[in-house]
C-alpha cells in the first residue's frame, strides 16, 4: 500500500502560493483566525494554521474571545474584523459556544473573505460547481490529495462516510464536479461496510477513531482518512484502522501527516486568492 503523505501535497501548494504572491506586488495578505473560548481542538487547529502561514511566509493574527462573550457582543467584534481592510481572509473556528447563533455569523461574513466556505453564498457556489466560491478547506484538501497524486477521479465510484456541512456534503459536490459517482453514508446507512467496499475512492469523515477496518475497504481502493480523533493520552487517530487495511487498499493517507497538513495549505491558498481578488 502506498502512503499518501500530506507534506508532499502541501509543498506543491506552497509553490503555487509563492507564484500567486508575486502577482500581489509586495502586498502581504493577512489571515484573521477567530476563536471563542479555549477548546483544545480549536487551539490545536489554530497552532497548526499559524505555523503553516509562517512557513508559507504569510501573516496571521489570532483574535480570541472569552467563551462567555454574548451573541450581540461577538457579532459586533466579528463585524469589525470582517470590515477591517487589513484583513484579507477569515477563519472562524467552530463550533461556537451554543449561545452564539452560528447562522448569524455565517450570513455576516464577507463571502470574499470567507476562506472556509461557511457563508450561504459560498455554500451555494460550491453546490453549483462555481469555482469562484471558497469550498471548505478540508473538502478541497481531499480533492487536492487525489489530484496531486494523479489518482483518477472521473468515472470512479467515490464513497464518503459523513455528511457534515464542513466535510461530507461539500466534498460530495467537489467530487461530483470531477465526474465521480458519489455515495454519501451516515449513521442511518444500512450495510455501511458493504457500501464502503463499493468505493474505488473511500473517504472517512465520521469522527470515530479506527471505525473503518479492512472489512470496509474494497480491493485496491484509495482510502482518504479525514478523521482527527484524540485519545485520553493526547494521541491522534484517524477514522481508519490503518494496519488492518494495508492488504486491501492500494493507497491511503495516514493520520497524522495526511489530510490535516493539506487543509492548512489550502487555507493559505485561499488567503492569497482572497488577497489577489481584493487587490
Ligand atoms: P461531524 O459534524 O460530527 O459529522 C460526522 C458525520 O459522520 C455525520 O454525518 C455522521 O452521521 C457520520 N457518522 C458518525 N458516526 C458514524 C457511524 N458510526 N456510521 C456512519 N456515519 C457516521 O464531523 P465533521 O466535522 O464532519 O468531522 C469529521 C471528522 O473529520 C472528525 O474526526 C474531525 O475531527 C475531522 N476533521 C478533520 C479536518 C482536517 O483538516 N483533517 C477538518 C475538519 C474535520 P449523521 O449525520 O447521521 O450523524
Amino acid at each position: 500500500m502506498i502512503i499518501l503523505k500530506g507534506a508532499e501535497v502541501s509543498a506543491k501548494i506552497r509553490e503555487q502560493v509563492q507564484e500567486m504572491l508575486e502577482g500581489l506586488g509586495g502586498k502581504m495578505p493577512c489571515l484573521a483566525i477567530v476563536r471563542v473560548g479555549e477548546n483544545p481542538d480549536d487551539l490545536s487547529y489554530e497552532r497548526g494554521a499559524m505555523k503553516k502561514m509562517a512557513s508559507f511566509g504569510l501573516e496571521a493574527r489570532s483574535y480570541s474571545f472569552s467563551g462567555d462573550i454574548s451573541h450581540e457582543e461577538f457579532k459586533e467584534e466579528f463585524r469589525k474584523i470582517n470590515e477591517d481592510p487589513g484583513v484579507s481572509g477569515i477563519l472562524l473556528l467552530r463550533p461556537l459556544p451554543k449561545h452564539i447563533q452560528e447562522a448569524d455569523i455565517e450570513k455576516l461574513i464577507d463571502p470574499d473573505k470567507d476562506l472556509d466556505g461557511i457563508s450561504p453564498v459560498n455554500v451555494a457556489k460550491v453546490f453549483a460547481g462555481d469555482a469562484t466560491g471558497f469550498a471548505p478547506c478540508t473538502a478541497e484538501a481531499v480533492v487536492e490529495v487525489l489530484k496531486t497524486n494523479n489518482i483518477p477521479i472521473a468515472g470512479k465510484r467515490a464513497v464518503i462516510v459523513g455528511r457534515s456541512m464542513v466535510v461530507g456534503k461539500p466534498l460530495a459536490m467537489l467530487l461530483m464536479k470531477e465526474n465521480a459517482t458519489v455515495t454519501v453514508c451516515h449513521t442511518k446507512t444500512s450495510d455501511l461496510a458493504g457500501t464502503c467496499r463499493m468505493g474505488e475512492i473511500l473517504v472517512a469523515a465520521a469522527g470515530r477513531a479506527k471505525m473503518l477496518d479492512g472489512s470496509f475497504v474494497g480491493h485496491n481502493a484509495v482510502v482518504i482518512d479525514v478523521g482527527i480523533n484524540v485519545d485520553d493520552s493526547g494521541k491522534l487517530w484517524g477514522d481508519v484502522d490503518f494496519e488492518s487495511i494495508k492488504d486491501k487498499a492500494s493507497m491511503a493517507t495516514p493520520v497524522p501527516g495526511g489530510v490535516g497538513a493539506v487543509t492548512t495549505a489550502v487555507l493559505a491558498r485561499h488567503l492569497v486568492l482572497a488577497a489577489v481578488r481584493g487587490h
